[in-house]
């Protein structure tokens, strides 16, 4: 990742993070009644801010994809959640940290929950 884009991840996570803070504000001032337009103002900040992050999150997982390297005699050790066939190491990628795993042999697509140590 360039260091461009962490400034602008960096700036874009301060904004929604400011967004949404002023729009619980908002939301929390708004029962008392001295403007009715905070509930509407508040929860469209509140949006604002959660589509921001979830955006950034978005383009930096695409960046963070990475080829995992596993030790032969760990690989045999793993089996498929759900048909127990064995995996080999093709079938791990890593995304954000989470251990993405795909059975070639019955296409089923999970997270690898009991972290083995690598
Ligand atoms: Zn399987």
């Amino acid at each position: 990742m360039s260091k461009s884009q962490n400034v602008f991840f960096g700036i874009g996570y301060c904004a929604a993070i400011a967004l949404m803070a002023l729009g619980a504000i908002f939301l929390m001032a708004a029962p008392a009644g001295t403007n009715p337009g905070f509930y509407i103002t508040g929860p469209i900040m509140l949006g604002a801010g959660v589509v921001i992050i979830v955006g950034i999150r978005l383009r930096q997982r695409v960046v963070v994809e990475q080829k995992v390297t596993l030790k032969p005699t760990q690989i045999r050790e793993l089996k498929c959640k759900n048909c127990h066939a064995s995996l080999s190491e093709k079938d791990f990628t890593i995304k954000n940290d989470i251990v993405i795993v795909k059975c070639t042999y019955c296409g089923a697509l999970y997270e690898m929950t009991d972290n083995p140590v690598w």
